[in-house]
């Protein structure tokens, strides 16, 4: 067990120690950027992916498999995707004793996949609109230094959604949709957000434009946690995606795609938690309560039972509880465990609380005790629950708040940054590429987009034009 560094003074440590302490992975396995994620961890992924599965579905979406192997002469049908994943697309080219008839790629994103397969299923207006997601493990070779969870080779859960639509208006409304969808998803993980239109010259392979979600980690550097992408028809002629409309012409398709992965849990552990350990929302906790007896010479066995009967009673109501009756440790030693793990809720049971049927709550976030009677211990814990949601989403909009800067000028904006040691400037931007790109260069920073519907003040930091939107960059992960 290693003594844990402050979070925010040595995040990097503080994370790779962290995620496999507290049980989420193991990084022992012989394969670059692939992970063993381990039961805790992997159920926290679980309840994450749950909630967006939930809220896809709430959205008249639905989940299909489509295969992990794509011919490559499917994946070369579109040009710019092609190019755009070539160089981290693994291929498949023989067993161990045979050479294969045909390249096989490994899907590093289910585009060409599933869109062979509607050009056979959509051939009347009727058809559409078709909403499709997926949940599963796409492959990147990632040539940038890998990151445990959240640069990896081997993506666990990718949440895809792909959808179909009739005119480019419908493939707009879905985009605004989608981006619904996943700001409900983020803030329920607590995560704060920022969402942008991606530059032109980093839009996705084989799309119109994209809206990405941004937030920032605790080492302040900007993270992509959701993308939402318009494909126009680019995809729909690559594929020959058509359909007979109401009068009678045929016409290609509109598509829009979005993503998520399991990036974000590695956000929603980094910013959450703190130098004890994870801190973890208690709607993706795998153990939402904890119940810690404290050992008593003259009332053991009371105690326990009384701890019992409390753990089944929560049972019932619902919660994910775990009674930790290991004789071998100390509550002490309990305390710092869960404390490790995140489970937002601690429940103390001793000598006292037995006698006067009572318990000591204790909350992860706050480290704050409070001492109930038995009859009231479902509301106090929902609403304990409600208020550490809170606190955690409060501490980090404050976090994200102070890591975005306005600046009116190149050197304001490369001063502040680097007083800071990071963050996410905000520039006043004519909104053309070669100013973007001019800003990128000059600051050494990555252009991360524009919310549209912000409107900016000033002139354009480059060209001194009348400012059209602010230009957000950061370093990003
Ligand atoms: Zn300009």
């Amino acid at each position: 067990m290693n003594k844990l560094p402050d979070r925010n003074e040595k995040f990097s440590e503080w994370y790779d120690i962290v995620t496999e302490d507290a049980e989420v992975i193991d990084k022992r396995y012989p394969l670059k950027g692939m992970l063993v994620w381990k039961p805790y961890g992997f159920k926290v992924l679980k309840l994450t992916m749950r909630i967006l599965e939930e809220l896809l579905e709430a959205y008249g979406h639905e989940e299909a498999y489509f295969p992990m192997l794509v011919p490559e002469k499917i994946f070369a049908k579109e040009k710019d995707f092609l190019e755009g994943f070539s160089g981290e697309t693994f291929v498949v080219e023989r067993t161990i004793s045979k050479k294969l008839e045909q390249r096989l790629l490994l899907r590093p994103t289910s585009e060409t996949v599933m869109y062979y397969m509607f050009n056979i299923w959509i051939t009347s207006y009727r058809d559409l609109p078709l909403k499709i997601y997926q949940t599963v493990n796409v492959f990147r070779y990632e040539t940038e230094q890998t990151k445990p969870i959240i640069r990896v080779r081997e993506i666990v859960r990718f949440n895809e959604a792909h959808t179909v639509h009739r005119t480019y208006e419908e493939a707009e409304q879905q985009i605004k949709e989608a981006i619904t969808i996943y700001s409900t998803f983020f803030n329920s993980l607590l995560i704060p957000h920022i969402i942008l239109k991606t530059p032109p010259w980093d839009t996705f392979a084989g799309a119109e434009y994209n809206f990405d979600f941004f937030t920032v980690m605790p080492d302040r550097k900007a993270i992509e946690i959701g993308s939402v992408i318009n494909l126009g028809q680019k995809f729909a002629r690559a594929f020959d995606i058509k359909f007979q409309d109401v009068d009678g012409a045929w016409k290609y398709v509109y598509q829009t795609c979005y993503g998520v992965s399991e990036r974000v849990v590695g956000v929603l552990l980094s910013i959450h938690g703190d130098s004890r350990g994870l801190i973890l929302p208690p709607n993706v906790a795998p153990i939402q309560l904890v119940i810690v007896p404290i050992p008593h010479e003259k009332m053991q066995d009371e105690i326990l039972k009384y701890a019992k009967a409390i753990a089944e009673r929560l049972k019932q109501y619902g919660y994910r509880v775990k009674l930790d009756d290991r004789p071998e440790l100390t509550p002490g030693s309990k305390f710092y465990w869960w404390e490790l793990r995140g489970v937002p809720l601690r429940i103390e049971i001793g000598e006292k609380e037995t006698k006067e049927n009572k318990v000591t709550l204790c909350r992860r976030d706050l480290l704050r005790r409070l001492t109930v009677a038995e009859a009231e211990l479902k509301d106090t814990i929902d609403k304990l629950f409600k208020e550490i949601s809170e606190e955690l989403y409060r501490r980090a909009k404050n976090w994200l708040e102070s890591n975005i800067i306005l600046c009116k000028s190149i050197e304001e904006a490369a001063k502040k940054y680097s007083e800071l040691g990071g963050g996410i400037l905000k520039l006043p931007w004519c909104g053309d590429d070669s100013c973007g790109l001019s800003i990128e260069e000059k600051l050494g920073l990555n252009g991360l987009g524009h919310n549209p519907e912000e409107k900016a003040e000033g002139n354009c930091v480059i060209c001194g034009k009348e400012a059209r939107h602010y230009f957000y960059l950061g370093k990003r992960y």
